[in-house]
């Protein structure tokens, strides 16, 4: 009987590890999708019109006003 419940302890104790150690990841997993999302969106500093540029991480070029502008950079 004893170890039955030594078995069925150790059973849960792995589950529930391996349910975390699941939970963490795919959290983890998600944070960076939204981060690498946001970090594709651009907004003008001038005409303050919003885009999706995926190829370039510092400096980008507004579609609209044709103004060439460094990320986080206010006028
Ligand atoms: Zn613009």
């Amino acid at each position: 009987m004893i170890k039955i419940t030594i078995d069925f302890g150790a059973f849960i104790y792995l589950l529930s590890s391996v349910i975390i150690l699941f939970l963490w990841f795919f959290g983890e997993r998600k944070e960076k999708f939204k981060k690498k999302e946001e970090d594709f969106l651009w907004q003008c500093p001038l005409c303050f019109f919003e885009y999706i540029d995926s190829k370039n991480k510092e400096i980008s070029r507004c579609p609209q006003c044709k103004t060439l502008f460094k990320k986080g950079e206010k006028w």
